[in-house]
């Protein structure tokens, strides 16, 4: 019988009237011939609500008593599900993380998957009885509840159907699926249809948020397809992975994120570890860096551009004067008036000329570039934030993205 893993995110959950609904869908699916697992969210807003409950006793709760507390909304929503299961004539039963035994290492708040037993859920499944697996949590090894960092409900899923060798990961959500672009930048944007397992980790690594990166890397390393879809409706999601005959389009999406700041030291003097000493001072104080652009030298003298998140401004500011003062650098300013578009698609790998036509793009638009960085199938370029969404708008339109044009 076919094996399909469904997951339900907080909204869908939300209410016991969307309980029902998901349990009505759950049904149907094993009415349907498949066997079906099940990983729950906590209902909408209960996760924020917990971890302001904690936040409110102490501004440095244990680590190990906030991930016991959070760990709490899945068990409330796997319970309910169960309860509505069984009354609609479908038995099931709620697995916590401790229940099901997925075990992790012992990072509180951003624990990753080590093992999962698949004996709780196969006998389960094996009596007729739905198992509803508490999505988000597990137990490191000495039995301490962990949890899996936000959205981890999305990487439980996937990471159970792996272990139990599933056809298909269904990730039920509020939108649609996968976008061409953010809908609320560009009203062209559509449902993408396909994407492929990293077409979708460079979208989510851009910010797009409908599934935790984690989780694709699980789905790409273990070859299971992640079905993404409306729990609102029946309509057809977006497959991410799956059929490798994808054809693959040169660019597949648009993203804009709105995080980046940019940070310049002027003047560095041009000679061997000076950059590593920036870099290392940053990577010490945990800031990541996205863009890196170093000015070839003149008289001895280079500029330093880098780009990290808002987050990290203050801690930049801070950590690249100080460095900056070692090494007898000029000037540090930092600017958070930049974006940065970018886009992805498998088929550039095969493609001549992908970012020539991009920038052409923006220039046809007057949009001034401040700094580009590219993967094999990603380019990126900073721009000045007042022309983000117009860069979007030209981008999608000109690698035509454009629902008709497809
Ligand atoms: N409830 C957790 C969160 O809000 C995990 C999840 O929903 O995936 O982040
Ligand atoms: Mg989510």
């Amino acid at each position: 019988m076919p094996l399909v893993v469904q997951k339900f995110g907080g909204t869908s959950v939300g209410s016991l009237e969307r309980i029902r609904a998901v349990a009505q869908r759950v049904k149907a699916t094993r009415d349907a011939g498949n066997d079906v697992v099940v990983v729950v969210s906590a209902m909408s807003g209960e996760t924020n609500r917990l971890l302001a409950l904690g936040a409110e006793l102490s501004g440095r709760p244990p680590r190990r008593e906030m991930d016991t507390l959070v760990s709490t909304g899945e068990q409330v929503s796997s319970a309910l599900l169960s309860i509505a299961l069984t009354e609609g004539g479908a038995p099931a039963q709620s697995l916590t993380g401790h229940q099901t035994r997925i075990f992790t290492d012992g990072v509180f708040s951003k624990a990753r998957i080590r093992r999962i037993d698949v004996e709780p859920m196969r006998s389960s499944i094996a009596q007729g009885v739905i198992p509803v697996v508490a999505g988000f949590q597990g137990l490191d090894a000495v039995g301490n509840i962990t949890t899996l960092g936000r959205g981890g409900t999305d990487t439980t899923a996937v990471a159970v159907a792996a272990s139990l060798g599933a056809d298909i990961c269904e990730i039920y959500t509020d939108v649609e699926g996968v976008f061409t672009t953010d809908p609320g930048v560009c009203k062209e944007a559509h449902k993408i249809d396909r994407v492929t397992f990293e077409e979708m980790l460079e979208l989510a690594s851009l910010g797009a948020k409908v599934l935790q990166i984690r989780s694709v890397e699980v789905g790409m390393k273990y070859g299971i397809p992640i079905h993404v879809r409306s729990s609102f409706s029946d309509a057809e999601g977006t497959i991410v992975g799956g059929n490798d005959s994808l054809e693959s389009v040169v660019v597949r999406g648009v993203a804009l994120d709105r995080n980046e700041v940019k940070c310049t030291i002027r003047a560095l003097p041009d000679h061997p570890g000076v950059v590593a000493r920036v870099f290392e001072a940053l990577a010490e104080n945990s800031i990541s860096v996205d863009m890196i652009i170093q000015t070839a030298a003149l008289d001895g003298r280079t500029d330093l551009t880098f780009t990290v998140t808002q987050t990290d401004f203050d801690a930049t500011r801070d950590v690249a004067t100080r460095a900056a003062q070692e090494i007898g650098a000029g000037e540090v300013s930092l600017d958070n008036s930049v974006v940065k578009v970018s886009i992805v698609g498998a088929g550039m790998r095969s493609h001549a000329g992908v970012a020539a036509r991009m920038f052409r793009m923006l220039a046809d638009h007057k949009i001034n570039i401040d700094a580009i960085t590219t993967s094999e199938i990603r380019v990126s370029c900073l721009v000045n934030q007042a022309h983000g969404d117009q860069a979007v708008g030209a981008l999608h339109a000109g690698f035509g993205l454009t629902r008709n044009s497809q």
